[in-house]
Formats: C-alpha cells, structure tokens, sequence
C-alpha cells in the first residue's frame, strides 16, 4: 500500500479578545492538518504545530514530494528520515500513517498499540488566565466557575505574569468558588527561579485540591527541581516542550517530578510520544499530557491515556487527566467529541473512529497573509 496523494490545511484565527500566560498574550490560533491517502482508497489525517509559513514551504517543497509512492507500512523509517527535515511536520505524518494502517486493516488505532484498558477518559479544563482587561481576575474565575457548571472537576489556571500577591488573590478567588471534590492545576510556564517558587510555598501548604504545580523553574534545571520535590507541599509536572522520549531520561533519573506532560506534537511523532508514556510508567512517574494545540492531537493523547497501564493498583480505574482547551479556540471543534461530566467517551470503530468538519477547513483557511 503505497502513499498517493497529500493533501495540507493550514488553519488561522484571529483572537477578537487576546489572551494568555506568564509568556506574554496570544493574538491568533492555528492548525497545521494534513490528509495523506493511499493507493488502497484508505486515508488518514495528521496535525503538526510550528510557524505557518514554514510548515506549508515545506510540505510543498520537500515532504509532499518525498512522500508520495512511498510504502504506509514503512512509517517509523519515513518518520526517521523526516525528523531530519522538518521534526514538526513527523508528527503529523505519523499520525496519519498510523490511521491508514488501522483502518486498512478494519481496527481502531487503540487495537494497534495493543488495545485499550478503558473507554471514558477525564479531562482538565485549561485557561490562559490572564487578558488585556483590568479585571482579569473576575473574568477567569467566572470562566473557572462555568465550566464547573458545565460538570468540570479539574482546572488549569496560570500563574507566573504577574506577582506573586496578585496571582495569589487569584488562585484565592478561584478556590473560593470551588465545589468539593473540584481540584486546581496551576502552571507557571518556567517562570520562578526555586526562591521565588518557594515563595509559594505556605500558601499551598493546606491546599490538598493542588492535583500539581506545572513547571515553575526552567525545565532544564533537573537538580533544582528535584530540591524544589523535597520542599513543595504540592506535586510537580513538567517537560511539555522536550521533543525525544530520551530527553525525559535526566527528570526521571533525578526523580525531579511527580508528573511529566508530553505534547504529542513536541515528541516528535505518535510513536515516540507512546514510548514517553510506557517510560513514565516504567520509572513510576505519573504522565499528563499537554495537548494545548489542536483537536486532532488531543483525541490521539486521549486514546494513548485510554491504551496506557494503570498507574496504582490501588486504583485500577484511574487515570492521568488529558488537557482540554477552554479558550476562545474554534479548531478545538475540528472533531465533535465533547466531554460529559469531565470525561470524554471514546469513539470506536477502524481508525481514529472520528471525523475532521470539513467546512471548518475552508472557513479558516489560511489566506497566505502575515499574522504574528
Ligand atoms: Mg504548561
């Protein structure tokens, strides 16, 4: 089965309301999707994220006509050669490539990575907290509050832009809200050095609905986070940035965090993410991934979570959460799948058991235009 057409959506939105994190605010979304078809009549789709402009030049240039007539079944050898070329654009390839061959072979991709150990998955809702309004505060507790509403138990909210006393009236503010049993991730996006990250410790002293903190210091700072492990009251999560299952290596060797969070489109292609997750469970450390980018991605993160070992014996039901995006982000409606409750039930069927809303790909289409 040999691949015969490639097919590229880039995808823009404009923000009418700007939003962020401790790095600054956003003012567009975007989505890089592919269609890869074979000869067979079978096709599958793929999601990468990086510059616009770079993914398509390339694609069109270099990637498209490398990859067409080559064979399906070959993925981890294609996805070796076009990590050398654009490590982005591998994930999207691996992807779909991996539904191509599931679906040829009437299986869902869950069956390929040896089958699933539970059909529903909980979600976090996950906010960039902070705008360009004087009452961001008020603004992001009323959207904690309605996803509660809307039967949310976990949140993400920010931390790191602003000073220690403002985000604290915040996260304050947010609690107070809170239901029993509701629980609160907060991510500095690299933002403390361990001093200024310990300044949070008392306040997080009694706060059990802390699930973790995310990334304080730079991720790279292995031995300080490990220091920081042994004073926090509170676990810690991290590495959504590192881009080979190998680079998780020193966190875990250092056992410097509670959770890692690997993107999906950071570790670069569907297989290699997979290797991430087993590791995590061979070095006992819990996995969470970030899936802050695209629909597509997070429902692969979904079914990795759904095919992965139980972390506790104790608990062989649970979990780790899959992050869902609860901005202002209409690609996160690419696929209908909505959670119920703060769980997502999983489609079966061959494939990815889903399907891309075509007309959203021609409505944002992306124009070729200067955006950033
Ligand atoms: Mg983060």
């Amino acid at each position: 089965m040999k691949i015969r057409n490639v097919e590229t959506f880039p995808l823009l939105y404009r923000l009418p309301m700007p939003y962020g994190d401790a790095n600054g605010m956003k003012r567009f979304r975007v989505c890089y999707l592919i269609r890869i078809e074979a000869d067979s009549g079978a096709y599958g789709w793929g999601e990468c994220v990086d510059s616009l402009e770079t993914l398509h030049k390339d694609f069109h240039t270099k990637l498209i006509p490398y990859l067409i007539g080559q064979s399906v079944a070959n993925r981890r050898q294609l996805i070796r050669s076009i990590k050398k070329q654009h490590p982005r654009a591998a994930s999207a390839v691996s992807m779909a490539l991996a539904e191509i061959t599931a679906s040829h072979a009437g299986l869902h991709v869950c069956d390929l990575w040896g089958g699933r150990f539970r059909d529903k998955v909980p979600v976090y809702a996950s906010y960039q907290s902070y705008s360009e309004n004087a009452d961001w505060q008020k603004q992001s507790t009323q959207a904690v509050e309605r996803a509660a509403a809307e039967g949310f138990q976990l949140f993400k909210v920010k931390i790191g832009g602003k000073s220690i006393h403002e985000d604290q009236e915040h996260i304050s503010s947010i609690r107070n809200t809170l239901s029993s049993g509701m629980q609160l991730i907060l991510d500095a996006n690299q933002s403390y050095d361990t001093a200024a990250a310990l300044g949070w410790r008392s306040f997080l002293e009694n706060m059990p609905e802390v699930l973790w903190l995310e990334e304080p210091l730079q991720i790279k700072f292995t031995a300080e986070y490990g220091l920081l492990r042994q004073r926090m009251p509170v676990p810690l999560a991290g590495g959504e940035n590192i881009e080979a299952a190998a680079d998780f290596l020193p966190l875990f060797l250092q056992r410097a965090l509670d959770y890692i969070t690997p993107d999906p489109l950071h570790v670069t292609g569907i297989d290699e993410y997979l290797a991430t997750l087993n590791m995590g469970r061979a070095f006992g450390i819990r996995v969470t991934p970030h899936t802050y980018d695209g629909a597509l991605t997070r429902l692969y993160a979904l079914y990795a979570q759904a095919s992965l070992e139980p972390f506790s014996k104790m608990e062989p039901d649970a979990i780790e959460p899959v992050e869902w995006d609860a901005m202002d982000n209409p690609f996160t409606k690419l696929i209908s799948i909505q959670p119920v409750n703060g769980e997502v039930v999983l489609p079966s069927g061959t494939g990815i058991g889903a399907e891309i809303d075509k007309e959203m790909l021609s409505f944002y289409q992306w124009d070729g235009s200067s955006y950033e």
